[in-house]
């Protein structure tokens, strides 16, 4: 088996609009497209192989039933998902339970650390991170008087800057922000706060009591790495190295060649075309490296977001 390529799944969202299309030529649906689901084993969107020996086949079967493809790792579904979301309008505030948590209320859903890059966003751009209570009752006090700009913490953002949002994370993405997100093979999302907003004429569902059950008090910011490593023409950025996942920027201008030695990874072409090991690749791309695949060679002027557990 050689490098496994997905077609991605899309999801429609009210904060959702047309870049998945416009910046990476994908078929959406419609203008309010919030979510290109590019590597995905879950059931609510479970990707379908395109090529090789498992063509028409999704993840979640080649995972059950290959798992030497994937280096005989013991999680019993595919662990993580990689997704582009494209936030026209600003997305609702939320936060997401750890494992334990998420499999005793969510019948046995993974929790949902997550992580972004990215990779646009308006001038002045910014997003929600943490939060402002000290104790659980003041968190209760601020959402029940409506004191969102108190209690929620907003931070700046550019192009390229990558964030990493553990479980129990209040956090929001704002509109006009196009993100690369991985994140373990979850949905369970507990929503804080929705704007007022109205869908179909209704406010969507809110999550108070299990938001205020997970979240973390007081909120800590997460140190980022900033360690690099040069080729003759490559550099590979770390930008996280966690326990679900770690997250490794690949810029690449010739050819170079690399190696690793996870059960298996992921690459998401951010910018730029080029190949790997001979393969047609470029912004938009998603692959899998499975684990008979050790060894690839990166030949373009490209960017490539690895990840893997
Ligand atoms: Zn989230």
């Amino acid at each position: 088996m050689d490098i496994i390529f997905l077609k991605p799944v899309f999801k429609e969202k009210i904060w959702g609009g047309s870049k998945l299309r416009d910046e990476f030529n994908y078929e959406i649906p419609s203008e309010k497209t919030g979510e290109c689901w590019a590597i995905s084993g879950h059931s609510n969107g479970d990707c379908e192989i395109i090529n090789g020996d498992f063509k028409g086949k999704t993840l979640s079967w080649l995972y059950a039933n290959h798992r030497e493809l994937f280096g005989n790792i013991e999680n019993d579904k595919f662990p993580l998902l990689v997704k582009i979301l494209d936030a026209k309008e600003k997305l609702s505030v939320q936060v997401h339970p750890h494992d334990e948590y998420a499999w005793e209320y969510e019948s046995g859903e993974y929790g949902k650390t997550e992580c972004w890059y990215i990779l646009d966003c308006k001038k002045n751009g910014d997003l929600i991170l943490g939060h402002n209570a000290h104790s659980k009752e003041e968190m209760k006090d601020m959402i029940n008087r409506g004191k969102w700009n108190e209690f929620m913490r907003t931070i700046k953002i550019n192009k390229g800057d990558f964030f990493y949002i553990p479980t129990g994370t209040i956090h929001a993405i704002c509109e006009d922000t196009l993100i690369l997100e991985i994140q373990q093979s979850s949905d369970t999302t507990y929503r804080v706060y929705d704007y007022d907003r109205l869908q179909k004429g209704c406010p969507r569902e809110l999550h108070i009591d299990k938001s205020i059950d997970v979240t973390n008090i007081p909120h800590k910011d997460y140190e980022i790495s900033s360690k690099s490593k040069a080729y003759k023409n490559a550099v590979i950025d770390t930008l996280v190295e966690e326990k679900y996942f770690s997250v490794y920027k690949y810029r690449v201008d010739g050819k170079e060649s690399f190696s690793h030695y996870k059960p298996f990874i992921m690459g998401s072409v951010t910018s730029g075309n080029g190949y790997i090991n001979n393969h047609k690749i470029s912004k938009g791309t998603h692959f899998i490296l499975p684990s008979t695949v050790k060894d690839f060679t990166i030949e373009g002027n490209i960017e490539i977001v690895i990840s893997s557990i």
